[in-house]
């Protein structure tokens, strides 16, 4: 239709030309091309938005006061459509949850301001949804809300947003996230989790990441002989000082395999070694973009010119399983494969491609949402795979405070092959520091076993442990795991139980 709507513009700027008819006329037909153009591009964000309420796209509805919710929801929607879902960004009051198709999925990108309050245009859209009796069970949703730490009901409006949502049973596709004045961190955190709805699309971070240079200083497999994909264990040191806490989260800025770089060079008959303004070798640069397989239209650009044309490589975030004060920075990788078996991104190059003594650009995030306090009660800690990494980082925190007396409900596949850190475990079983340890192993019986069936199994003993005060930290695998243990502490404490212990800091999640 545009191409269409270009050709009408100019055959009637020649024709115009052409006759030279009086000025009236010339200026009454130029203001009709005019009235036909926006009536047009209004018709096309009409139909966009309606198409996203009944379903035929993705909502990303923002409520925002000065602009910038609705920046994020935009790029957000721009960023989806990109990678072929049709999301469409509409101001939250454009939303009717009584319309939303069934199934249905919706992201919400939410300002607070003032003390506590929703934006002026999203007021009526909240005092509706605190009035309705809606059934969302079907609606599954995603929550970033921006905020500023410095006022005391920091992200409320986005709180009352996912708590409202929850009560009306919606779930939550991923917790929710809060940026303390648009935090690039957790926008990349944001634009992460987008990517997952996208089917893992190779998304560019919106800001760089600024990484520093680690060095990877060992890297062994945990599970020779297992049946699922290799885990290694990986050491890394810094160049610089470095600090975080458990929980926290290391972003890294991953690399293409060296081979891949090559073939590119030689195929655009460049070289590698080329000094770049910033003095790094163009092989250094591509090997941080995203190379395409199609190349002809690279054919003949200079270094310069082709370094702009490719984007750079997303981050890939890794939970980090051990303290400062162990000397190093240690993580668990899963080496992925893509359905044709290439290695996926992230994980391929740390555990393939980077060779010990490599530099590695690696930037450490704070993750408040998982970071405990010092004084917290005894934890209740699940995890599948390499959830572990984080749950690992917590118990060496509580052993250093002198805090002993967890448990801890771990799932792997087989325990021939998959017992991953199991001296370490088996130490702190011995010693007390875990009171309680229990293992399943999926694939060692007929019937598969997850933590969620042990957790089951243990629910009297679950409501004892929380009635003492301990905490749940959840980490590891979102579908499956992280749903279904979520699903089953609803129906053994009931919703409401649940939401308070979540709101307490008390219920825990990092689930990827
Ligand atoms: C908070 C957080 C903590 C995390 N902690 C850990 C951790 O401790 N350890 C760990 O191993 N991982 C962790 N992850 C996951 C990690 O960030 C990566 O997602 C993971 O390593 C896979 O990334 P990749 O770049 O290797 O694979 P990618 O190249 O992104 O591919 C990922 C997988 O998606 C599939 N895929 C990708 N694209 C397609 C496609 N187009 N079609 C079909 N399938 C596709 C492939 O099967 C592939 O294996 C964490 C994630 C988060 C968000």
């Amino acid at each position: 239709m545009k191409p269409l709507l270009a050709l009408a513009c100019l055959a009637l700027a020649a024709l115009l030309l052409w006759l030279q008819p009086p000025r009236e006329l010339s200026a009454l037909l130029a203001v009709l091309a005019w009235l036909g153009i926006c009536l047009h591009a209004w018709r096309q964000w009409r139909t966009g938005r309606s198409d996203a309420l009944r379903g035929n796209g993705l909502p990303v509805a923002y409520a925002s006061q000065g602009g910038q919710a609705r920046t994020i929801a935009e790029r957000s929607a721009a960023q989806l459509r990109g990678a072929g879902l049709p999301a469409q960004a509409l101001p939250l009051e454009a939303l009717d949850l009584r319309q939303l198709p069934q199934p249905a999925r919706l992201l919400l990108v939410a300002s607070t301001y003032g003390d506590g309050e929703a934006p002026d245009h999203a007021a009526r859209f909240e005092r509706q949804l605190l009035g309705q009796h809606l059934d969302l069970r079907p609606l599954e949703y995603a929550v970033l809300g921006l905020g500023d730490l410095q006022y005391p009901r920091f992200c409320a409006f986005a709180r009352r947003l996912d708590r409202r949502l929850r009560e009306l049973g919606a779930t939550p596709l991923f917790d929710r996230l809060e940026a303390d004045r648009a935090d690039p961190a957790v926008l990349r955190r944001w634009q992460q989790q987008l990517g997952q709805l996208a089917d893992n699309a190779p998304f560019s971070d919106w800001q760089a990441v600024d990484y520093q240079p680690w060095t990877l200083s060992r890297r062994q497999c945990l599970n020779p002989g297992s049946r699922g994909a290799p885990v290694f264990h990986l050491q890394l040191r810094p160049d610089a000082a470095a600090d975080w806490q458990a929980g926290d989260i290391a972003e890294i800025g991953p690399c293409q395999p060296p081979e891949r770089v090559a073939v590119l060079l030689a195929r655009l008959g460049l070289a590698g070694e080329a000094l770049q303004d910033d003095g790094h070798m163009l092989a250094w640069h591509l090997a941080r973009r995203q190379l395409p397989d199609d190349i002809q239209g690279l054919i003949g650009l200079s270094a310069a010119q082709l370094l702009e044309q490719l984007p750079r490589l997303p981050h890939r975030e890794y939970s980090i399983a051990s303290l400062p004060g162990d000397g190093h920075l240690e993580l668990l990788v899963r080496e992925m494969r893509h359905p044709d078996d290439r290695p996926g991104l992230g994980s391929g190059w740390l555990c393939r491609h980077a060779a010990p003594g490599e530099t590695i650009d690696l930037r450490v995030r704070a993750n408040p949402g998982f970071r405990l306090p010092a004084d917290c009660g005894p934890l209740i800690l699940i995890g599948n795979g390499t959830g572990l990494a984080s749950l690992r980082a917590h118990l060496r925190e509580r052993a250093r405070l002198g805090r002993h007396g967890h448990w801890l409900l771990y799932g792997e596949r087989n325990a021939v092959h998959d017992r991953v850190f199991a001296a370490e475990l088996e130490a702190w079983q011995h010693d007390g520091h875990l009171a309680r340890l229990d293992l399943a192993f999926s694939r060692d019986q007929a019937e598969p076993v997850y933590v969620q069936h042990l957790l089951r199994e243990a629910a009297d003993e679950l409501r004892a442990w929380l009635a003492r005060g301990a905490s749940l930290l959840v980490c590891g695998s979102l579908q499956g795991m992280g749903h279904e243990v979520d699903a089953l502490l609803h129906g053994l404490l009931g919703s409401a139980e649940v939401e308070r212990l979540r709101e307490a800091g008390r219920y825990r999640r990092d689930l990827y």
